[in-house]
């Protein structure tokens, strides 16, 4: 299938070319028409698979259509994303996708301060991009109407829902005119989620495109075990190859991603962390470096790093493993984007092996391990039933740690309330 075949506005098409995209992904393919015939849509499908066209394509060639009846332009299409990255990409594309037809666009998000969004907001917009508590907020202070919005599109629902988002977009929903299309994307699909994709779409087609075959077709994947004292002696070995030019490294925790940017720069590896601690400007630039090769690798936390969008990124590497098999599914699509090839590399102590198991068990495939390095694992892995265990005391030692310390906390407040009086 190419675009042309698409019937979409020429407009549209000569800014396609200009991105170089030759045919649809899946993706596009099958949601571009049912979005062209005013269908609502419940897609199944991570980033990563072309999913912003998908939705930005027709919703921009319905607006060319449409006549305008007033001279201020309205927020005629409304997409709502978790999180601040994902927002700007969208926009981004938003703004190559019309570059040929002046539909304008604009984004708004947390973290920075409102005055730039509100006067960009004030010269009108045809379409606005924005994160649940910012959105809120600008509409409370009566910055934003919603009531001429014709097409609304609630991106990655699953992670919404995980970030805490439920209320909140329960609360934009209220505010949106009954008579609209809507498009629902997720990740995947549990129950909670159909539930609400319920409460929102009206009659929708349902498409899908299966993340985890397109994981195992594109992404090499392999895998070190080792101990935990090893890792990071492990990660310089892997950097020694030149190969990996840039590298995307997850890492769980905010204070294990600091760690690892100290430890690559004391090696003199350049390197960036951006995670939830971090502010947007830090972040932004963290990205930026990373996008204009100033710096190799680019350490994030799993949220932080969720659309980020980086073209011809190669190599993806999981300083753990993280214990949703999904979440090793988001992450290694960050690379290998569109059909370019990537590889994923995994480092696994004993603790983690389990996990590494479950990941094999959701992709339906072994991922290959690295057997000849200087730290392999000698420590002993656990299986299922002492993993369990091991997170049994280990939550047991967290209360009894918490417990102490309101101990000594009410006695500290004690005494201090005794040299109060005094
Ligand atoms: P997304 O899933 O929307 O985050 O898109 C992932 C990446 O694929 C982005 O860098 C897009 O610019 C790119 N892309 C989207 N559609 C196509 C296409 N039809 N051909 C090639 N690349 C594409």
């Amino acid at each position: 299938m190419k675009f042309e075949d698409l019937n979409l506005d020429s407009t549209i098409l000569k800014a396609v070319a200009d991105q170089n995209y030759t045919e649809p992904t899946a993706i596009q393919a099958q949601a571009i028409p049912l979005i062209l015939k005013n269908n609502d849509v419940l897609g199944c499908a991570q980033t990563g698979t072309g999913k912003t066209a998908a939705f930005a394509l027709p919703i921009i060639h319905h607006l060319v259509n449409e006549k305008q009846n007033n001279s201020k332009t309205k927020v005629r299409a409304l997409v709502v994303t978790p999180t601040r990255e994902l927002a700007i990409q969208i926009a981004e594309n938003f703004t190559a996708y019309s570059k040929y037809n002046g539909i304008k666009n604009t984004v708004i998000f947390g973290g920075v301060k409102q005055m730039k969004q509100v006067k960009r907001l004030e010269t009108g917009v045809d379409v606005l991009v924005a994160t649940p508590g910012r959105l809120l907020d600008l509409m409370g202070q009566g910055y934003i109407s919603l009531k001429d919005v014709g097409y609304f599109v609630l991106d990655e629902a699953d992670r919404m829902l995980d970030m805490g988002f439920i209320h909140d977009i329960k609360k934009i929903l209220e505010r949106l005119p009954k008579s609209r299309q809507s498009l629902f994307f997720s990740a995947t699909m549990p129950d909670n989620i159909l539930k609400l994709s319920n409460t929102i779409l009206h009659n929708p087609k349902k498409i899908a495109v299966h993340q985890v075959s397109t994981t195992a077709e594109t992404i090499q994947q392999s895998i070190y075990y080792t101990n935990k004292h090893d890792k990071n002696d492990l990660l310089l070995y892997i950097l020694k190859n030149k190969e990996i030019d840039q590298l995307l490294l997850f890492s769980r925790t905010k204070r294990g991603a600091d760690k690892i940017v100290k430890r690559l720069s004391k090696q003199n590896i350049k390197a960036a962390a951006i995670h939830g601690d971090k502010s947007q400007p830090q972040r932004q630039k963290a990205l930026e470096s990373f996008k204009n090769n100033t710096i190799r690798v680019l350490v994030a936390t799993d949220i932080a790093a969720r659309g980020i969008d980086i073209d011809k990124l190669t190599y993806v590497l999981n300083y753990d493993i993280p214990n949703e098999p999904e979440t090793y599914v988001h992450r290694i699509g960050r690379c290998g984007r569109a059909g370019e090839q990537g590889v994923s590399i995994s480092i696994s102590e004993p603790e983690e092996n389990v996990y590494a198991k479950d990941i094999e068990k959701l992709i339906n495939q072994k991922i290959e391990e690295v057997k000849n390095h200087p730290f392999p694992q000698t420590d002993k892995p656990m299986n299922a039933k002492e993993k369990k265990e091991f997170e049994k005391e280990k939550n047991r030692k967290k209360q009894e740690f918490f417990a102490n310390r309101k101990k000594k906390r009410n006695a500290a407040g004690g005494n201090n309330n005794r040299n109060n009086r005094r």
